[in-house]
């Protein structure tokens, strides 16, 4: 079959006029060749200067993750035919990582600067005697995570690094929760208070998009969730420095055991802390936008639900377990 390749390419590079944003390729692919092969067939046969990375060509290495008809995959494991009736492909960078060249990211930048901030490597509970053996199941969450092959798909999906590139992001908190959850390491709760931090689990905003990006279905966000959960369970509300995400939840839970249900005016203010003009006046555009739309009450005249009474009673059952 005759499929079109368009390629995004760095300034001045390719088979386009000098400072092409994209080139443009016709090749003769065997009707199940994957997108890697059409890509691999044009640098061999018509533009060696074409940059993108590829390793095993399984879907294993996570290497040749790129934009390929506006979604983020892998390029190895995708069939032209699956992806275009009319044989046109459109291969980008992924968004929000810095360029190499071309499709080739730079994954010093992208990638492994947010990956060592985990630490990902086990330390251990003491030095090993001898071998610590774990039963199957022990193991079972650390593994689903071990999948994880640093494709970064999921970073691409990613709703708050598009306006925050210091949010560490679902990849490295994958890695995180790798070491975090497994039972031979010794720096858990380390490990929590330091994921807690800004940038850490409190920053993703639950949209989701990760999970549905992981070509290993590894479910980055609710790994994120679970590390908030046993942050929690172990009375580590945030880091250090990251006061408003304790507030926001003791304020988050306080309004619903009283009233029943959410007040938002009030998680705002308690969230950001009484004490903090500065942060309390940075709300007050918002504020008055959503009181003019009806979409904030009055601070502190929120009525009961009906029935509030039970939500508070499920509180002190949860609160005397
Ligand atoms: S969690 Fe999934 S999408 Fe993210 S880097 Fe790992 S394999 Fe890729």
């Amino acid at each position: 079959m005759q499929v079109t390749f368009n390629v995004s390419r760095s300034a001045a590079a390719g088979n386009g006029a000098a400072g092409a944003a994209v080139s443009t390729y016709e090749v003769e692919l065997a009707e199940a060749a994957t997108v890697l092969d059409g890509l691999l067939k044009i640098r061999d046969e018509q533009d060696g200067s074409l940059a993108f990375r590829s390793s095993c060509d399984r879907g294993l290495c996570g290497g040749c993750a790129m934009r390929i008809n506006k979604k983020g995959r892998l390029a190895c494991v995708l069939p032209v035919r699956s992806i275009s009736k009319n044989n046109i492909v459109n291969v980008e960078p992924v968004r929000c990582a810095p360029v190499a060249q071309d499709v080739r990211l730079d994954m010093e930048r992208f990638h492994w600067r947010k990956m060592k901030k985990v630490q990902p490597w086990l330390s251990p509970r003491q030095t090993p005697s001898r071998e610590h053996l774990l039963r199957d199941e022990e193991l079972e969450e650390t593994r689903a995570a071990m999948r994880c092959n640093n494709c970064g798909l999921c970073d691409e999906g990613c709703t708050v690094i598009v306006v925050d590139s210091e949010f560490l992001g679902p990849a490295a908190l994958t890695k995180g929760f790798r070491f975090a959850s497994d039972p031979r390491d010794g720096a858990r709760l380390q490990r929590l208070r330091q994921l807690s931090e800004p940038g850490g689990v409190w920053d993703c905003t639950h949209c989701f998009e990760a999970n549905g990006h992981c070509p290993q279905n590894i479910a980055p966000t609710d790994r994120i969730f679970q590390m908030r959960d046993e942050a929690i369970l172990n009375g580590i509300k945030s880091g250090i420095t990251n006061p408003k995400v304790a507030r926001h939840y003791d304020s988050f839970a306080k309004s619903v055991r009283q009233s029943g249900w959410l007040d938002e005016t009030r998680l705002a203010i308690e969230s950001e802390g009484y004490g903090n003009l500065k942060g309390l006046l940075k709300l007050l555009p918002t504020a008055i936008k959503a009181m003019k739309r009806g979409k904030a009450p009055l601070p502190y005249l929120h009525a009961k639900r009906p029935g509030a009474e039970h939500i508070t009673r499920i509180f002190e059952k949860a609160e005397e377990k």
